[in-house]
């Protein structure tokens, strides 16, 4: 599973790439890549790609964070080099920031009111978009010039801000998307009923830590035997490095079940 998301990932961030350097000159099947993502398919109207993304996170989890989003593989490229270059570093669970939904809030809402700079500066498509204007300007020229912004500053934003979200990736991890990407938040809100989880077997966890050194969404905690999945981008990395087979992506068959009452003594 977790090589298939990679191949997956890499093609898809290929593919988005062509897209954003070439637009129309882009070979077909590089279109698809802009079709697959949540907020042209959003803005479009045609909102087909967004259904199905909801769907699909509903039953899986946030996917969609681990495949289609050129931004997270890029992440993933940075914490990829780090490990190769500083392997001793190990990530460490951290508890969910809450600031993370109330910039949720204000995308929403800036939406609903139309401002849309808040969009254009922390969707992720928006964000390939805006850095790639500065080789193919033609693209995004009428999207800045609709905000009164100049196309420059436009394509500074973009370069500023991938920059910013690969050394925030190479210091911890996946932190622009567990703490502040409000598509991966929006997503992560529907984690609780999604029909499968990642979930650690206590009895038969060896407690090794490989797992949570491994996890750069920082949502493994060990300790507890607790791994958040509002957070979890569905890497399987976890699942790939545990000695025991102790930790799975797995049916939510214990959504439901709650701890049974003691008995009075009869
Ligand atoms: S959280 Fe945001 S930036 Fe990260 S992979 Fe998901 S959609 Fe992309
Ligand atoms: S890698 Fe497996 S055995 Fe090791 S701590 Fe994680 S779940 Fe437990
Ligand atoms: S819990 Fe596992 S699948 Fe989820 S982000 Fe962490 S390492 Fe990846």
């Amino acid at each position: 599973m977790r090589s298939f998301r990679i191949m997956l990932a890499l093609v898809m961030l290929f593919a988005s790439l062509l897209w954003l350097l070439l637009g129309t000159n882009a070979p077909v099947y590089a279109v698809i890549s802009q079709h697959a993502q949540i907020i042209p398919s959003a803005i479009q109207a045609s909102l087909g790609a967004t259904v199905v993304w909801i769907v699909a996170t509903m039953l899986f989890g946030r996917i969609y964070c681990a495949t289609v989003c050129p931004v997270g593989t890029i992440q993933d490229i940075a914490i990829w080099i780090r490990r190769k270059v500083n392997p001793k570093k190990k990530f460490r669970f951290e508890e969910g920031n809450k600031f993370r939904y109330a910039v949720l809030v204000a995308y929403l809402g800036s939406l609903i009111v139309g401002i849309l700079a808040v969009g254009y500066v922390i969707e992720p498509w928006n964000i390939m978009r805006n850095a790639a204007s500065l080789v193919r300007p033609d693209d995004t020229a009428m999207t800045w010039g609709a905000i009164g912004i100049s196309l420059a500053i436009g394509g500074a934003a973009g370069i500023t801000a991938i920059v910013a979200i690969l050394i925030w990736a190479w210091l911890g991890g996946r932190n622009f998307c567990t703490a502040l990407c409000p598509i991966g938040t929006a997503l992560g809100c529907m984690h609780s009923q999604a029909l499968m989880h990642i979930a650690i077997d206590p009895d038969k966890c060896i407690s090794c830590m490989k797992c949570e050194d491994i996890c750069s969404a920082k949502c493994i905690k060990v300790e507890q035997r607790l791994v958040d999945n509002s957070r979890c981008i569905r890497c399987f990395d976890c699942t790939a490095v545990c000695p025991n087979d102790a930790i799975r992506f797995q049916l939510n068959k214990d959504r439901h079940r709650r701890t049974p009452l003691l008995e009075p003594n009869a």
